[in-house]
Order: C-alpha cells, then structure tokens, then sequence
C-alpha cells in the first residue's frame, strides 16, 4: 500500500514498483526503469521524456495504420457513445458486431462465412479448438481431440494457447501439460543457411507429420494448427509449398485445419488473409485478431467455414443444443466499429497494395545486413522480418549470441529505433504504412547499431 502522504511516484517508478508485465524479466523486477510510451504518430512513439522513436515493432505486431489515425478514434468515440456495451450471449447482438461478420465473411476465403467474435487473439485460438472439440463430439466421435502444433509455434499466452505453443524460452517452470497437444518440427526453412534444398525439407516434414498422424491415429486427430510464416518463433518461412501439402494431408485423415493468421493476416504480407491469397488454401477456420482493429482496440475472431458450423448446428444435442464457448466482451461494439472502420481505410487507402510495393524492397534492403560478421542471417516476408545475431562461432539462442542481439537491440533504441529483442533475434513489423524513406533510416541505424555491437 501507498500512504496517501508518500511522495508522488513518476509513471516510470509506479509501473516499476506495481506491474507485473507479461514475459517480465524476473531478475530486474522493481528495479528496472520502465519505459513509458506516452505519445505516438504515424510510425513513430514518443516516451514520457519526449524522446521519440522510429516503431519498427509496431506496437506488437499490430499497429498496423499506425498512430493517431483520427478516423479510428472518431469510430471509437462515436459507438462509445451511441451504445458502449451490450452482451453479445444468446441471440443478442450489436450493429457493428453484425456488421463486421459481414464485412469479415466478405474477405475471407471460400465459405468461411460465420465468425465467432472474441477478445484477443489468445481466446480465438482457445475458441477454435473448442469449436473442432465440439464438431467431433457432437457427430459421436469424442475421441477425435487430439491436436497437431509445431515447434516454434507461437499461438497465444492462456494456458491451453501456451500448449499449443512450441517456444523453448516460455517453458521455464511451467508444465504445459495438454495432455492432446503433439508438436512437429519446426517447419522454418532458411535456404541462404541450410545444407538441404527447401524440396527435401518439405519432404522430411510431410514424412514426420504422417507418421505422427499414423502413431496417434487419425481417428483421434481433431485438429492441425498453423501459422502460415511463425511470426514470434522466429520469423520461420516453411519450404514452398508446405501450407498445401499440410492441408491436403488433414484433408485425406479428416483433420480440420486451422490457421492462425493474427499476425499475417491483415495485410502483413500484402493480402486480407494469407491462407489463400499466399498460399492457397481455404482452411477449415482461420483466427484473426492484433491488424484487425489495427490495435485500437482489443479484438479477436475465428472465423468458420460453412460446412463446419452447417454440421455443428445438425448435430448438437436436441435438449441441450448450445455451444457454451464465449466472453463478456466477445466483439465489443467499440472494438467492432473501429475494426470496420479499419477495413474501410485499407481499401480506400489501398493498404494491401502498398505492403506489397514496400514489403520485397524492406527485405531485400535488411539483406544488405548479412555482410556484417554478426548476422548469422536476415529472413522475413514483406513486412515481417527478423535479423539474427551470433558471435561467428555456434549459431541459434546460445548466452552469447543472445548478449549481442540485445546489445544491438539497446543500441537501436539509443538512436530512436524500436526492435523486437527475442533471443538472439532482432523482430520487426513495422506499421503497414510505413514508406521507402522510413525503411532505409530502420536500415541505417540497425546497421550503425550492428557495426558497434561487434
Ligand atoms: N497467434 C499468433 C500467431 C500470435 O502472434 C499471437 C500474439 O502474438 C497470438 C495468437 C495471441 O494473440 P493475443 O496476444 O492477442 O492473445
């Protein structure tokens, strides 16, 4: 407790002393400084000492318009005051909820014409796997519940997500013990840096993952989850033609296929969604959440394919047909309004479009980087990406190419750049509108920050 007559803490030492902040670095808590982010624009954030910063995280992932679009805060301000809240149970509903499946069916792939609003991207995935649960048990076969991840995945922070998950650095003391939970390999192929062609990789991978389909038993598979490219693992582009392959082969066990697009969904990678505009496919649910508000507002989705949701509505239990999944705020109307005013601004602004102008000319200037002796490698698509670290000797997350990555990362930040340190990685995803100026002074100043590291 703080004595009414304490002297006033800045915001800096009240975070410091009373948050506990997700993936907080234990050893440092209370005595850290916090940096407190207190205005942005655009593609740049100012702290609350008035130093600003050029966002090449976008936020996380999700800035996607950037800051301080007044359209967005317009959208907010005007449902919050026509109608805040009301409950989204049952069969009551609000006009941007209605709206925004609309709009969303309209966009995605094929049939996937329902979507079951949530919270965040955490509580779709958590949705989604409920959803297959119940679409197998409801046609009598309960059994059908075990769950395909991979290694490296990254598919939210509750528990069950965090299970699903694969990342090696999150596992410190919790047992992530879903019990129908299976992790395949790590599917990122890196062609400058691995001595088998992205063909025999995909190879290895679909062998692996037919055997571990033959092992458990397709009759007791209900789902494969996937990123199309893992973002937060790693930035890990599969070989081509691995989404396909994937796909096909649930197809043939009667495995549905969900693919988690929260990150490259929403234009990251140039399109709405990457399932089949990328990779061509037309998954069973893709999750959507982080773009779809651009981060204004908390918001996820996943959205369903007819055939899913036709079949769950003929098989629910006669005297008891409710499918009990869902949250207080579940498609907030003001998480709505501002998602549909998102969508409006990236077509009238032609968002997609501009990604994939500025997106190969971002990767293809961060691969000028590979030169200095402390890359190991540059990888990414458009406008995500990552640079990794290591000190000449043994690549990956080892203590000391992890002390590098975060000497470039303090670096980056001292000359007003914002990366993404995570292990030995450097991750950007930069704000969509992000232009070709912006992207040589990220270029410059993480090769200055490189150059000293060294
Ligand atoms: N799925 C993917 C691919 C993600 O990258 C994330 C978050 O980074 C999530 C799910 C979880 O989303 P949220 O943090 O909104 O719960």
């Amino acid at each position: 407790n703080t004595s009414a007559a304490a002297p006033a803490q800045t915001a800096s030492q009240a975070d410091a002393r009373h948050v506990l902040h997700p993936w907080a670095d234990l050893s440092g808590l209370g005595e850290q400084t916090s940096l407190i982010i207190s205005q942005a624009k655009g593609v740049r954030v100012r702290d609350s000492a008035g130093k600003t910063y050029l966002d090449a995280i976008g936020g996380m992932w999700c800035m996607t318009l950037g800051y301080g679009r007044e359209e967005l805060a317009e959208a907010m301000a005007d449902q919050a005051r026509r109608m805040a809240y009301y409950t989204p149970f049952g069969d009551l509903s609000s006009e941007p909820a209605a709206r925004l499946a609309e709009r969303l069916s309209q966009l995605a792939p094929g049939d996937l014409n329902r979507v079951h609003f949530t919270t965040c991207g955490s509580t779709a995935v958590e949705s989604a796997i409920r959803i297959a649960h119940y679409h197998f048990a409801a046609q009598g076969k309960p059994a059908k519940r075990h769950v395909l991840s991979r290694i490296n995945a990254y598919h939210g922070g509750t528990y069950l997500t965090q299970s699903l998950s694969g990342k090696d650095a999150d596992r410190t003391l919790f047992q992530y013990e879903a019990d129908f939970v299976h992790h395949l390999s790590s599917p990122g192929h890196d062609p400058d840096r691995s001595n088998v062609s992205a063909a025999e990789k995909l190879q290895t991978l679909l062998e692996e993952m037919e055997t571990e389909i033959l092992r458990i038993g397709a009759d007791n598979i209900a789902c494969f989850i996937a990123e199309p490219i893992l973002a937060s693992g790693g930035v890990l582009t599969p070989p081509e033609g691995y989404q396909k392959a994937t796909f096909e082969m649930c197809r043939k066990h009667d495995i549905l296929y969900i693919s988690d697009e929260v990150v490259t969904g929403f234009g990251r990678l140039g399109h709405f969604f990457a399932s089949e505009a990328r990779f061509g496919i037309q998954p069973d649910m893709i999750i959507t959440a982080k773009g779809l508000t651009s981060g204004y507002q908390p918001l996820g989705a996943v959205m369903i394919s007819d055939r899913i949701t036709d079949a769950l509505a003929k098989a629910a239990p006669k005297d008891k047909p409710v499918f009990s999944n869902g949250f207080t705020y579940s498609g907030h109307p003001v998480a709505c309004a501002v998602a549909l005013a998102n969508i409006e601004i990236m077509e009238q602004e032609d968002i997609c479009g501009h990604v994939r102008d500025v997106g190969p000319y971002f990767i293809e200037r961060l691969r000028e980087l590979r030169d200095n002796p402390i890359v190991y490698t540059v990888r990414g698509d458009h406008l995500m990406a990552c640079v990794e670290c290591w000190t000449g000797q043994d690549a990956g997350p080892n203590a000391a190419n992890m002390a590098l990555a975060q000497k470039v990362d303090a670096y980056c930040q001292d000359a007003g750049l914002l990366v993404r340190p995570y292990e030995n990685l450097c991750i950007m995803s930069p704000p969509l509108i992000i232009d070709r100026t912006d992207i040589d002074r990220i270029v410059a100043t993480l090769s200055d920050a490189l150059a000293k590291a060294q």
